[in-house]
Parts: structure tokens; sequence; C-alpha cells
């Protein structure tokens, strides 16, 4: 008989190796969070969510919703081209003037994700005698880059800057151009690259710095502003910073900025912007809208941090594990396998607390992990009741391991 070599074999067997045993007791994934509130608000309850990167709570602004609306009546949905042959729309421009001004490069380039615009920045400016020298715990859109690169890609161990200068040392030699790639916040762990260092060493070694600032615009920085912002560097000095729209702007879609000429080479040549459709103008509008209201209400930075301040307070106290994680939008909780992470993710939901499990996918096996993305719209008693419900589990847990010692 002929062996089954269909793609639906091949995918079913690939999804077993890939843990879907995990899914056979409950899919604790793509969790129908609308459905959920209603919920919860049956019952009086609210349904809280730490599974969402709106780090300054601006999602619902009626600012931002409104700002949308217009653009929609005005412009329509869609860009329908690519803006080099297609025409812009006044929208586009002025969100990349204020996005660039915001981070303190010259411009910057919107293009329609933030996963895109790693990956197709990352594989552009690099050719065949070049390296890309990259964080172990960089985010699938900067290995996707790699992968596509023509060029060498060289690991350095998470966020050993010895490591990097020295691979630096021995290797730079090899290749024309070298470009470091680093995280502003490492969206797993939730700790930060040294950037006065990672600045030292580009310049030493003669190589190009992008820093990845998806999870830290809007969050790092006494207004917000990033990486740069909170190590007091000079954005100039860093040759590309690549930002989202998903996260603190609310929306989605990505941006890629730096010194004026490297963006004006990139606005005519960049694949994934030349040839992709330009972000949507109801897109632009209202990312726009939340770049201006993220400089206005400057509560909402403060209160993300006194959150996350009370977050890692409890958790410390609760003797929970937080990793590396500085303590600002990004905290995971350790757990020591896959199966406690998810009974604990599973006990917080009934609960009506939405924090998915990590296991497997983009952390190492060995450390799943409880991610909690947390919210200037998080209130104290949320951050409370949370934290109670793993503590109490903790507890629990620990309980019979105790008394079987004392029996002995
Ligand atoms: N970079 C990092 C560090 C990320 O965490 C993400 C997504 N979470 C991206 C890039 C991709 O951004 P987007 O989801 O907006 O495409």
């Amino acid at each position: 008989m002929q062996k089954d070599n269909s793609l639906a074999q091949y995918a079913t067997k690939r999804f077993r190796l890939a843990g879907k045993a995990y899914l056979e007791s409950g899919d604790p994934f793509f969790a129908p969070t609308d459905t959920l509130r209603r919920e919860a608000e049956a019952k009086g309850q609210r349904f809280v969510s730490f599974a969402n990167y709106d780090y300054l709570g601006l999602s619902t602004h009626p600012a931002i919703k409104s700002s949308a609306a217009a653009a929609l009546d005005t412009f329509g949905v869609g860009a329908l081209a690519s803006r080099l042959v297609g025409g812009e729309r006044s929208t586009h421009r002025n969100l990349e003037v204020a996005l660039a001004k915001f981070v303190g490069t010259d411009s910057a380039l919107t293009l329609v994700s933030g996963y895109l615009t790693n990956v197709t920045t990352i594989s552009h400016i690099l050719g065949s005698r070049d390296a890309l020298f990259i964080d172990e715990l960089s985010h699938n859109s900067i290995l996707s880059g790699a992968k596509s690169a023509v060029a060498e890609t060289v690991v350095f161990r998470h966020n050993d800057l010895d490591h990097l200068d020295f691979l630096l040392r021995e290797r730079r030699e090899n290749f024309r151009n070298v470009l470091i790639v680093a995280e502003g916040i490492y969206s797993m762990d939730g700790d930060v690259a040294d950037l006065v260092r990672l600045v030292r060493i580009k310049e030493q070694r003669n190589a190009w710095l992008l820093i990845d600032e998806a999870h830290s615009i809007g969050v790092l920085g006494s207004e917000g502003r990033g990486l740069c912002e909170y190590a007091g560097v000079d954005p100039q000095q860093v040759d590309l910073i690549i930002g989202t729209l998903s996260k603190t702007l609310a929306s989605c879609g990505g941006f890629v900025a730096g010194k004026a000429p490297v963006i004006d080479w990139l606005r005519y040549t960049l694949p994934g912007f030349v040839y992709s459709v330009g972000l949507s103008p109801v897109i632009s509008a209202a990312a726009e809208t939340a770049l201006q209201l993220m400089q206005q209400e400057t509560w909402r930075l403060r209160r993300l941090r006194e959150n996350a301040e009370l977050f890692m307070d409890l958790a410390h106290e609760a003797g929970l594990d937080t990793g590396p994680a500085i303590g600002r939008g990004v905290v995971p909780i350790l757990f020591s396998d896959s199966l406690e992470t998810l009974a604990a993710s599973r006990l917080l939901l009934s609960q009506y607390y939405y924090v998915p499990p990590i296991i497997q996918i983009g952390v190492p096996k060995d450390q799943p992990r409880l991610r909690f993305f947390l919210s200037a719209t998080h209130t104290e008693a949320e951050i409370r009741g949370v934290i109670d419900l793993l503590a109490k589990r903790k507890s629990e847990h620990a309980a019979p391991a105790r008394a079987l010692s004392v029996a002995t």
C-alpha cells in the first residue's frame, strides 16, 4: 500500500509533535473573550484580561474610536495599493512624522504588521558578505528575518553582552556589514537590554544596531519614549528603531524609524513596504490619535508603573518566580512544568482572570510560564485578586509535601 504522503497526514503528525496532547484536556488557547466577558457579567463578575498588550489602556478610548470612524468615513477601509504606486492619504505621512518625532529619529515608515517590519527590514538591509548578531531569545519575527536573510546569523546568549563582544572580536573581520539586533523589553521575560553598552560595542566594533521597541514604546522612559529614553541614550546613536502599532498604540501595523537617508532608501526599496498594501487609513488615523493621547494623558504611564510595582511586590511576597523581569509591562510567572502552568491558567480563568499559559511555543520547553501583560487600567483589586489565587494555589500544592516530611 502506498504511504499516505498527503499534506493533511504530515500536518497531523507535526501537530501531534508540537504538543497537541496538551489540548486534549481542554484548549487553553483562542479563548472566546467576548463570550467570557458576557458570562462573567451575567454572574455579576468582571472578566479581567492580562493577555493583551494594551499597556496604557487606550484600546477603547473614545477619541481613538472617533478618529477611526472619521477616517473610515473619509477614506474607506483599505489603502487599495502599495503607497509607492497607489498614492497615500494624508494620515499616512502625519502618523510617520509624529512617530519619528516621538521616538527621536529623523523619519519613520509604517508597514501593515510589526512582524513583517522585522522580517523585511532585517533581510533587506543585509547582503551575502554581511552578518546578523542576535540575542538567543529574539522574537520569532527577528528569527524569521534572519532565516530570510542571505547574511550569516550569529547568536549571542540572552542579554550577555560580554558574549556578544567576544563573538564580534573573534568574527567581525569576516564580514562587510554587521547588524546587531536587540529588544527594548523582551516579550517573554520582561527584561531589557543594556543599551548604553550595546551602543559602545556597536561603535567599537563598527556595526549597526537595530532595537525592536515593540513592548517598550509607551512603557519605558519617563515619557514612554522607549529604551533610549530609559537608558539615557540619544536615539540618533541607534541605527534603526522598529516598533509596532499593535501594543500601546492600540491598533495594528509596524514602523521602522531612523536617519532620513536610511528611511528614504527604505521607502523606495523595502520589499515588505513596496510590494505590500499601505496601512489602512483607519488604522493610521487611530494610531496617530493614540500617540497624541499617550503624550496628553500622562497619568496612564504613571498608573502602569504603580500597577507593575504592586504586581511585582505581591508576587514576590507570595514566593512566585518572576524570572528576570524588570517589572514594567511584561511579567512572567514561571512554573516547574507545562501541566502545572496549564492548571494554574485554568484555575484563573474559572474566576474570569484570563492569563494564557505560554508553553513550548516561544519559550524553552523547561521554562513554561503564565505571561502577564499589565495595563494602566487594571485596578488594585484585580491585581490583588489574581495574585491571591496563585498564592493560594501555591500554598495548597506545597502543603502535602510538608506533611509528608513531618510524618517520616
Ligand atoms: N517584535 C516583538 C518583540 C513582538 O513581541 C511582536 C509581537 N508581539 C512583534 C515584533 C510583532 O508585532 P505585531 O504583533 O504588531 O505584528
